[in-house]
């Protein structure tokens, strides 16, 4: 694992642009794979405003809430229009279909994706319970893209989002630790005093289901970027 700290979440996002566009001019990026949640959200907008050339890239995330439709304004296709596909071309963009009604198929469908499409940078943010994707502790490592039953942890975070607490939905589609893992470059961003628990568990801790995240310990080709604060019990 490669760990850099900056001093805030926009020089952490410029240097992980940097890192990104390092890769995509060396011609290494055919499939990147993103993010939502607050934490990519300057990456995004940095990525717009810098003349790298994705019109080739195919884009594949991480989750999608099950339940909302692509254009529900608090479902992820929505967010990833709005901040990033609606301002800069990609060549396909793949997400789970939160509307889907077979749930085993959707996660078939979506690991067929993956199969076809092997992400070469996968970017992830960290939730405080050191859940990557909506892969909540106790997650099995060999995880394949599933349907998961978010924690009250994540659904409280995740409430500031939404007009209603009950609105928050009760599940997610989310590709698996292991579909992450396959990727051959992961960039976690963390940024904020309350992800620096769950940063010491992934870097310092035990390499257990407890901290999903821990999991990247075993990935050949991790980086890393913090701020202070995310930094701050390391
Ligand atoms: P955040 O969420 O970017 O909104 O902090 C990250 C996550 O839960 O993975």
């Amino acid at each position: 694992m490669q760990l850099i700290q900056v001093k805030d979440k926009l020089e952490g996002s410029i240097k992980g642009l940097e890192i990104i566009e390092n890769e995509i001019k060396a011609g290494r990026v055919n499939t990147l794979g993103l993010a939502t949640g607050s934490t990519p959200e300057t990456l995004y907008a940095e990525m717009i405003k810098s003349d790298v050339d994705t019109a080739e890239i195919t884009t594949v995330n991480l989750d999608e809430y099950v339940g909302l439709a692509a254009d529900d304004p608090n479902s992820y296709h929505y967010y990833m229009n709005q901040l990033l596909f609606s301002k800069k071309a990609f060549k396909e963009s793949f997400l789970p279909n939160g509307l889907a009604k077979d749930a085993a198929a959707e996660c078939a469908r979506y690991e067929e994706i993956l199969a076809a499409h092997p992400v070469d940078i996968q970017i992830l943010g960290i939730g405080t319970n050191g859940h990557i994707g909506f892969n909540e502790p106790g997650t099995p490592f060999d995880s394949l893209t599933h349907k998961v039953e978010l924690t009250e942890s994540t659904r409280e975070a995740n409430k500031r989002f939404f007009e209603r607490e009950e609105d928050v939905p009760t599940h997610a589609y989310s590709m698996g630790i292991k579909s992450i893992m396959n990727a051959k470059k992961i960039i976690l961003f963390a940024f904020g005093e309350n992800k620096a628990e769950a940063i010491k568990e992934t870097i310092k801790g035990s390499v257990d289901v407890k901290c999903p995240a821990s999991a990247l310990q075993n990935h050949p080709d991790v980086t890393i970027i913090v701020d202070e604060e995310a930094a701050s019990l390391l």
